[in-house]
């Protein structure tokens, strides 16, 4: 071996054993991506990488894809096209850049992504995070590699959880993954390809990781899953459990102040978890609960399994169980076959409801789904003009329930410090950013804040009390009977 040879290798190996690799991880989409990301980090760092920031030093780039919004692929594709030129100037310095897709967008294209695009040397779907220190030793080898099978092994067993450190690093809130996968179909989505049959999480392994994720100081817990509210896992018992045994379970775990659950669907809250809602002071008083349409004959044709009275039914029943609930919702517009009539009832169930806040998107067709086939599609300028008249509708009841805050008091969870000094950012028990001034000890309690002003996203106000609540001082979040 010539001295320049000798010299390279003396590199490689200095950068293996003594140097920690640098890992970029970009996370498209939603939550859950977010949370497989930092699973995808946990286990990494803890087999000799160390994350960065940004993509132009990193020895290892994950692209953590969601199929979810329109031109997915293509937007991964190009993005793609950038990493290619970190790569070749990567291997001008002698060094070797891996490229990973992640996420739903490689589960559905697979193999596909290695001939569209030669960079990449990993393709790995959503189920088989834990195999990725194997799949990287194979690529150090000279291989490339595509995995998404199914696997048997649950990866959860595998995923390495989060250090004390990486967990007080990413703040006081966290999520945790309880389900994964849906069974509903709808019509539209592309989940149930990408993402599989439900699964659940068994309960006592979801209470270990919050559990440790509250001795690290999170406070609040947001309970994430395609379709959350499907969960199915194991009980302690050997039984199976619903989402509202799940919550009551968690109620009780020192230190967790508040609880969240998202996205849940429909026709999936039982009697049990309003009763959750009813009886858990820690479950806060805000439902993400997509409704998609107003239209009977829509919800129909995108096999929703609900009508419009249904969903208000539930809404009522809600209400009742927890009378300061506020909902918000996702909505499709221009979904195939959407008559004017149709979408009147659209418009007509976000001013019976009086949603919160709510997310809506002109409809746009998903490759192998039933809905992408239909060949009564609607205009794109009539969907345009229609997700304009609902984006104000909706603009409407969210600006009316802001509003509708200024003057009350709210329990805040303080999260960080603010823009100005000496301010601190907190979250009000319905999601909305919370600005105040006072000490940065704040952040990780609760306190009450009266609203003073109400700004566009954010709301304004004064501590009330300067007695927080202690974490560990709390006894378990119940107000009532239930579980
Ligand atoms: S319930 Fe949600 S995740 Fe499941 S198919 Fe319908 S829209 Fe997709």
């Amino acid at each position: 071996m010539g001295r320049a040879g000798r010299s390279r290798r003396f590199c490689k190996i200095f950068r293996n054993s003594k140097s920690l690799r640098k890992l970029h991880v970009k996370s498209y989409g939603c939550q859950m991506n977010v949370y497989d990301s930092h699973r995808m980090i946990d286990l990494l760092t803890r087999n000799s990488y160390a994350e960065i920031a940004a993509p132009e030093d990193a020895d290892l780039i994950i692209l953590n894809t969601c199929h979810i919004r329109e031109k997915a692929a293509e937007k991964v594709y190009s993005e793609l096209g950038r990493i290619r030129m970190l790569k070749r100037k990567a291997a001008l310095g002698g060094h070797k850049l891996i490229v990973a897709v992640a996420g739903c967008v490689a589960q559905a294209e697979g193999e596909e992504i290695l001939r569209r695009a030669p960079v990449v040397d990993i393709v790995i779907g959503p189920q088989n995070y834990h195999r990725l220190p194997a799949l990287l030793a194979q690529v150090e080898s000279g291989a490339k590699v595509v995995d998404t099978e199914f696997p048997v092994e649950d990866k959860f067993d595998h995923l390495a959880p989060a250090t004390a450190m990486a967990i007080r690093a990413r703040g006081v809130t966290a999520f945790v993954t309880v389900q994964e996968g849906c069974d509903k179909f709808c019509t539209f989505c592309v989940v149930p390809y990408t993402r599989g049959a439900e699964v659940s999480r068994p309960v006592a392994k979801i209470v270990a990781e919050v559990e440790g994720l509250a001795r690290a100081g999170v406070r609040e817990i947001t309970l994430i899953g395609q379709n959350v509210n499907a969960y199915h896992g194991e009980a302690e018992n050997g039984r199976p459990a619903t989402l509202g045994h799940l919550l009551f379970s968690l109620a009780g775990a020192p230190g967790v102040l508040r609880l969240r659950y998202t996205t849940s669907h429909p026709r999936d809250m039982d009697d049990n978890l309003i009763a959750a809602h009813r009886d858990l002071a820690a479950l806060m008083p805000q439902l993400h609960l997509p409704v998609q349409s107003g239209s009977d004959r829509i919800l129909a044709a995108m096999n929703r399994r609900h009508t419009r009275a249904e969903y208000l039914d539930l809404i009522a029943r809600l209400r009742i169980a927890r009378p300061d609930m506020a909902f918000t919702s996702d909505f499709i517009v221009g979904f195939p076959g959407e008559t004017e009539e149709d979408f009147a009832d659209t418009l007509r169930i976000v001013d019976e409801v009086g949603y919160a806040g709510a997310f809506s998107f002109k409809y746009s067709p998903r490759p192998g789904t039933p809905a992408a086939d239909r060949d009564d599609q609607v205009a794109d300028e009539v969907k345009t003009e229609r997700l304009a008249r609902l984006q104000d509708c909706i603009d409407r009841h969210h600006s009316a329930f802001n509003r509708n805050c200024a003057g009350q008091s709210f329990e805040v969870l303080f999260e960080k410090p603010g823009r100005l000094p000496g301010q601190v950012v907190g979250r009000s028990p319905y999601l909305q950013p919370v600005q105040v001034m006072g000490p940065s000890s704040l952040i990780g309690e609760i306190a009450t804040v009266r609203i003073t002003g109400v700004g566009s996203n954010s709301l304004f106000g004064a501590l009330r009390s300067v007695e927080v609540q202690e974490a560990d001082d709390q006894e378990p979040a119940l107000t009532g009977t239930g579980g």
